[in-house]
């Protein structure tokens, strides 16, 4: 098993978001996070994301527990093993799309050539190596989502997380940023987790899980 949620319940102050959720992602899988808006859809990829510490229950990553690392560790692990695409691309508007994609590789100090090859080499993959130099102002809102989508996978995580990534995107734009998660997903083997309001897009991974009240059922 690549991802495991084991019970795990997320409250804030009296609401409780997440109530003993459990289920279990294989190497390489893509699932689909669906459920009505407040239902703790995006709780629960920050919980996987090993941004927000559940309240009980337990997180393995790879045959880790992230939750047990003290938190510089706990830091590098996430920066090295998870990348994020969020439905607004929070690129850095001072810095080139180079810079933006290269950003997640100076974390600790792992940059170097073969960082800038591989930031380049995805810039290409996500058709924008014509766009290298421009900053995210110049560009349009899926050419920014597509290099949100680079700079996830600069350090070549094992687990792809997306909130709404194509939220805020038209039709066309839309399918656009989906074919090249679903398709660098497959080349990269990455464990693919997706919220989604889009029926369309939820129907393209392997697996749908719904939130409702708390609790996680797959559809
Ligand atoms: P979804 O992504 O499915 O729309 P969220 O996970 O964002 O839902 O939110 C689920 C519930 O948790 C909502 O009621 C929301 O108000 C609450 N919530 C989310 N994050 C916080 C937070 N940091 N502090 C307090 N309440 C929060
Ligand atoms: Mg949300």
């Amino acid at each position: 098993m690549m991802l495991r949620a084991e019970q795990v319940s997320k409250r804030y102050g009296e609401v409780s978001v997440l109530r003993d959720v459990s289920f279990e992602v294989s190497r390489g899988q893509s699932v689909a996070v669906v459920g009505p808006s407040g239902s703790g859809k995006s709780t629960l990829l920050h919980v996987l994301g090993t941004l927000d510490r559940p309240n009980s229950g337990r997180v393995e990553i790879d045959g880790r527990a992230p939750y047990d690392l003290p938190a510089r560790e706990l830091a590098r692990f996430r920066n090295r093993g998870i990348g994020f695409v969020f439905q607004d691309h929070h690129l850095l508007p001072q810095y080139s799309v180079l810079e933006n994609v290269l950003l997640p590789t100076l974390a600790f100090g792992n940059a170097g050539a073969c960082g800038e090859d591989r930031a380049r080499k995805l810039i290409e993959r996500v058709g924008l190596a014509h766009r290298t130099e421009h900053r995210p102002a110049a560009l349009s809102g899926g050419e920014r989502q597509r290099v949100a989508v680079a700079r996830a996978l600069v350090n070549g995580p094992a687990l792809l997380l997306c909130d709404e990534p194509t939220g805020s995107l038209d039709r066309a734009r839309a399918h656009e940023v989906c074919d090249l998660l679903f398709e660098l997903h497959a080349q990269e083997e990455t464990v693919l987790i997706g919220v989604t309001h889009s029926p369309e897009m939820a129907a393209r991974f392997a697996r749908r899980l719904e939130l409702r009240e708390g609790t996680c059922l797959e559809v």
